[in-house]
């Protein structure tokens, strides 16, 4: 975190740069900015429209003010805009206004205990069933809101179709057998796009719930302008769907209860997972493994493909889990990698006090981040937008949910 927040604008005057305004951030002249004569901002070096009609269509306030927390630090008050700038400046945190206070909740499970993978004909029976055909239909059309902001009114919009597609395959997938088990919720939140919860509701009575993550959000550096989000994170989004259509289709009967959740408001500072993850704390509902998949589409040119493990700010005893399914189901190996703090939706749930993990499509350096948090965010934007890459990943989450969970079979 830079010591201070700089926002540069460019006045614009009849096509011509006319002045350049270095503004300071402070609460006594962000009145001055915002009402000023700027049509144009600038963030992390790319220009962006900041007119009022750019505006249009989102329900972001500026000027609202923020409860951050940043690493290693108190909370800190700033407004929607210093937390936009503070974002593009790669600085990772919770927005914990909402949940501000975790007292009472922050568990201590003690440790949980995972098998070893053993259920391989299971798994295997169907993973063989995952298709590529599914996720690109789907993301082709996820990727084609102009964005899935969580303030946006597209947001809202891709969020209700995505609702919309789960209770489809769920029809078309599930035994009647089967959809009796299964319950399809929105987590409503205030800011208006929802998170999205499918439960297998499982036979055992040891309570414990597993918990596999997508965030359905997406965002531009400047939220107003255009974020297709394929990697970020309509590729996660997709490949969880097509772990539990396939699910669906095999039959699949837990023991334990198997939860998809995608998340509303990843990138506005894990609001949506914040707010699921306290709720279950509150409630004391027993998480015995979640698992998030945010960006699994990525192949960089010239690097070998392999899952991106995460390391750091994960349950260490759940990762190695991990990785014995990637070495005992999956065609590519694992990169051990780090991605920080607050990188993703599992933060949220280790905030809270239950074990988490986080896999992503490569080593974090060689991820697809040029193109993240732009309106190149995009399926076509290169044949290193990989649907045979994100396979893997739903090979993986298939085994994650067989392993964790156990299959009741008749
Ligand atoms: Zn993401």
């Amino acid at each position: 975190m830079k010591p201070f927040v700089f926002l540069f604008l460019f006045p614009f005057t009849g096509g011509i740069l006319a002045a350049t305004l270095r503004a300071h951030y402070e609460p006594g002249n962000l009145q001055q900015i915002l009402s000023g004569p700027f049509n144009e901002i600038v963030l992390n070096g790319q220009t962006f429209d900041a007119s009022p009609a750019a505006r249009t269509g989102f329900s972001l306030d500026l000027r609202e003010k923020r409860l951050i927390q940043m690493e290693g630090k108190a909370p800190v008050w700033m407004t929607e805009l210093e937390k936009i700038e503070a974002k593009a400046n790669g600085v990772r945190f919770f927005d914990i206004t909402d949940n501000a206070s975790l007292d009472g909740y922050t568990r201590t499970q003690g440790t949980p205990t995972y098998p070893t993978p053993s259920a391989h004909e299971q798994v295997t029976s169907v993973i063989k069933t995952l298709t590529t055909d599914g996720p690109r239909e789907l993301l082709e059309r996820f990727s084609s809101y102009r964005t899935r902001y969580y303030r946006s009114e597209t947001g809202k919009e891709s969020q209700k179709w995505l609702l919309s597609r789960i209770e489809q395959i769920t029809a078309e997938a599930a035994t009647p057998e089967l959809r009796a088990l299964i319950t399809i919720d929105e987590f409503a939140h205030p800011w208006g796009q929802n998170t999205v919860i499918a439960r297998i509701n499982g036979s055992s009575t040891d309570g414990r719930i597993v918990i596999l993550g997508a965030h359905l959000d997406s965002t531009n550096l400047w939220p107003f302008s255009p974020a297709p989000g394929a990697d970020d994170d309509g590729s996660g989004t997709v490949t969880i769907l097509e772990s539990y259509r396939a699910l669906l289709v095999a039959d699949f009967k837990p023991l334990r209860p198997v939860e998809f959740h995608w998340y509303s408001a990843e990138e506005g500072g894990l609001l949506g997972s914040q707010a699921v993850a306290t709720s279950y704390a509150a409630r004391e509902v027993e998480v015995y493994a979640m698992s998030q998949f945010d960006m699994t589409a990525w192949v960089r040119e010239g690097v070998q493909e392999e899952i991106g493990v995460i390391t750091d700010y994960v349950n260490p005893m759940l990762t190695e889990i991990n990785k014995n399914l990637i070495d005992a189901y999956l065609d590519i190996p694992y990169v051990e990698t780090k991605c920080g703090y607050a990188c993703s939706d599992h933060a949220s749930w280790a905030k809270v006090g239950y074990p988490s993990i986080f896999t992503i499509e490569s080593s974090f350096e060689h991820a697809n981040l040029a193109n993240i948090h732009t309106s190149k965010d995009r399926i076509d934007i290169s044949k290193e937008f990989s649907f045979d890459h994100m396979l893997e990943f739903s090979k993986l989450a298939v085994a994650f949910a067989i392993e964790l969970a156990g299959w009741e079979k008749s």
